[in-house]
């Protein structure tokens, strides 16, 4: 039996897709790259943008198409957009299952039923198709709570809800005992971990107890919003080397009045204060950002502070979205929204000045020397590997394993990649 899971939108979301698909192993269903081959097809769906609804019904009439030839196959629906795709879709009667982004850990029971409705047991010879181990994804906190008016998670992920620090502590022993070489903690505002829990712990004291428990585990952190970031983490990452010195914190927009418009809670004055703090501790640290184009206001001027944003802090990546209008959120209703020409102007504009940044930015590697994880490899013997700020490089090689660590001297830049040759110190 064979599944295919489809996954649109955040890491939140690829991590609940590897929650179902350990699942689905569980009842002896084996992976397909082939929707037309499966036997289980599930879309896990993202709210955020239109695209991304537009996505999973257009897939989902190819399930539809399938299910018509093959009335066995089971599909089934999930994530933050499932109850909206529903309302729009004229027939749903070929989808099996369907499940918001609300109560997640009830997913396996409900799930349960339904294979078990469906004749399928669960198998004592589970088999994965993993044969190395890297990056295990581990939400710690669940929700948001910071309603920026563009944004429908909050409404659809309901309140902030923090895992507690054993069940956590659990999880990463078995990830060490499976040989994961990186755990990449997630939430999508992970600033805000812990001050439901009794007692309340921050999050730089969780990362504290992580890093320092499981020193051969690296650790990485998605997402920090800006006006929660706490200096404590900067001071934990200093003493525990095993953390990336990479950070993604959303700045949104470069102009104060439509940051507050967007309710982020800082300005753009207080973003740089943040991104000199974080350089102070970590001058090599790697930077990167959400933008949004096309918020609604938006006149040239302040896109202009949004390009001013970007030349100033000189991000290692940027990820740009034209602003889209999410049913429900406040700022639907808001006046002087932008033409559709405007925001494809502005964002090309904008990744045309992120493109020349980041090279000018890649540029000062070359010559260095640094401690590299491989992550990967592919048919010509080009191994890829990490730094400790989460830079990838490329290094030639017969002899590299997956998962080891190799010192390595960045020596240039072929087709926008940094290229290494192995070092000994
Ligand atoms: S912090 Fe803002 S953008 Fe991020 S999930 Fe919460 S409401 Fe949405």
């Amino acid at each position: 039996m064979l599944f295919f899971l489809y996954t649109i939108g955040c890491q939140m979301n690829e991590y609940d897709t590897d929650v179902y698909r350990h699942f689905l192993y569980q009842y002896g269903f084996q992976s397909t790259e082939d929707p037309y081959m499966a036997d289980f097809i599930m879309v896990n769906t993202c709210a955020v943008r239109d695209k991304s609804i537009k996505k999973a019904v257009s897939f989902l009439g190819i399930a539809a198409k399938i299910k018509k030839e093959k009335p066995s196959l089971i599909v089934a629906l999930t994530g933050c957009a499932s109850t909206l795709i529903l309302e729009e879709l004229k027939n749903s009667s070929y989808i099996d299952f369907v499940w918001g982004a609300l109560n997640q850990t009830e997913i396996p029971n409900k799930f349960s039923a339904l294979l078990a409705k469906k004749g399928f047991q669960k198998t004592d010879k589970v088999q994965t198709q993993h044969s190395v181990h890297f990056t295990k994804e581990l939400p710690i906190i669940f929700g948001c709570d910071s309603f920026c008016t563009y944004c429908i998670v909050p409404y659809l992920r309901g309140h902030e809800k923090s895992l507690p620090k054993d069940y956590l502590l659990s999880e990463l022993d078995k990830a060490a005992l499976a040989g994961y070489k990186e755990v990449l903690l997630l939430g999508q505002n992970v600033n805000h971990y812990g001050s439901d829990l009794d007692p309340s712990l921050t999050f730089a004291g969780l990362l504290q107890i992580m890093a320092g428990t499981y020193p051969a585990i690296r650790f990485d952190f998605l997402t920090s919003h800006p006006k929660d970031f706490d200096i404590q983490i900067l001071r934990v990452m200093q003493n525990n080397p095993n953390i990336y010195r990479h950070f993604h914190l959303p700045a949104q927009h470069g102009d104060n009045e439509i940051l507050q418009k967007m309710n982020r809670g800082y300005t753009k004055e207080e973003y740089f204060e943040l991104i000199t703090t974080i350089r102070s501790f970590f001058p090599m640290a790697t930077l990167s950002t959400d933008l949004i184009v096309g918020f609604p206001g938006e006149t040239d001027t302040a896109f202009g502070h949004t390009l001013d944003l970007i030349e100033t802090v000189q991000f290692d990546m940027i990820f740009a979205a034209q602003y889209s209008k999410r049913p429900g959120t406040p700022a639907e209703a808001f006046p002087d929204q932008i033409p559709e020409t405007t925001k494809r102007e502005r964002i090309n504009t904008l990744l045309e000045a992120q493109k020349r940044i980041s090279k000018i930015n890649n540029r000062r590697w070359i010559g260095r020397r640094c401690k590299l994880i491989i992550t990967g490899k592919d048919q010509e013997h080009h191994f890829f590997g990490k730094t400790e700020e989460e830079k990838t490089v490329s290094i030639v090689s017969d002899s590299l394993v997956i998962g080891s660590e190799v010192s390595a001297l960045i020596t240039k830049i072929d087709n926008g990649s940094l290229i290494a040759e192995a070092w000994s110190l």
